[in-house]
């Protein structure tokens, strides 16, 4: 699998991208290595373009009164796409570099207790700012097996998420276990997702109309992310949620000392 026994990926992080440089890696790597290098490219090809388009339109802006009236909604709509596609080209790239600190990262066991606390803690005082309450409950001592940075990346989408769409009250992170699985919820007091939307929340570049609608949105990607890793590492993820009270996202990993088979190697994303 990929990490184990294979080659060394060199990594630069830079300015303005990334580069990868690789040391005699195994073919499944290489062509992992080979998507996630496309990745970084095309994150960082599409940023020249947007900044034009960006720049073109704030321009005409600063001159509403050469623009036809018919127009100046289209304009705004030019704007608020360009904005969306900076997002997800930021959010390519994001996912580029950590594909990148991945590669090196053998499956190992983790303690979810000590990661979840670290992520609640780096969160607590944006929520704080938020005028959301953001806590932490653990009922076992938890131990599954992977890579931490894929565990950190998908629990931050998921609390990232709850932040997002929660205007008041709270959210919750839970961990507990059955005799076979960890269970992770991460809860929240916000929008909820409409029932006819569920099905679709894991799915590429899929947002909620309302979620669409927000200056501030992100690309669609973070629940296609979260559930790939789930699933690499043989869990499941489910959602429940009411509209207009809040969501339930649960999370559940084999244990530590219940797998008997070894996870899956790591997978492009996607
Ligand atoms: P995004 O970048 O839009 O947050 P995600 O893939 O993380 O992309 O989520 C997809 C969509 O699912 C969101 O746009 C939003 O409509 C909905 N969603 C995700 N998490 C929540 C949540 N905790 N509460 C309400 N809606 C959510």
């Amino acid at each position: 699998g990929l990490g184990v026994g294979g080659g060394v990926a060199l990594v630069l992080v830079g300015v303005g991208g990334v580069w990868l440089t690789r040391i005699s890696l195994h073919p499944i790597e290489q062509s992992y290595h080979r998507l996630m290098q496309f990745t970084a490219d095309a994150s960082h090809e599409l940023r020249g373009p947007l900044t034009a388009i960006k720049t073109s339109v704030e321009v005409m802006q600063r001159h509403p009164e050469r623009i036809h009236p018919r127009d100046i909604k289209k304009l705004s709509a030019i704007a608020s796409a360009t904005t969306q596609l900076s997002t997800m080209a930021a959010d390519l790239l994001l996912l580029a570099r950590m594909d990148a600190d991945t590669i090196g990262q053998s499956p190992q066991t983790v303690l979810l207790n000590p990661l979840l606390r670290n992520l609640v803690e780096l969160y607590v005082d944006n929520a704080r700012a938020q005028g959301i309450e953001l806590t932490f409950t653990e009922s076992a001592i938890v131990a599954v097996i992977g890579q931490p940075a894929q565990f950190n990346r998908l629990f931050t989408n998921l609390i990232q998420n709850a932040l997002q769409y929660t205007y008041q009250g709270w959210v919750q992170v839970r961990l507990s276990c059955s005799r076979r699985h960890a269970l992770v919820a991460v809860v929240d007091t916000g929008i909820g997702i409409a029932p006819q939307d569920l099905p679709q929340v894991f799915e590429r570049f899929w947002r909620a109309d309302k979620a669409r609608s927000q200056p501030a949105g992100g690309s669609g990607l973070g629940l296609a992310i979260t559930k790939a890793i789930t699933e690499q590492y043989g869990g499941k993820i489910w959602v429940t949620s009411t509209i207009g009270s809040g969501s339930c996202f649960h999370v559940q990993f084999p244990l530590a000392n219940a797998t008997a088979v070894k996870p899956r190697s790591s997978q492009p994303l996607g």
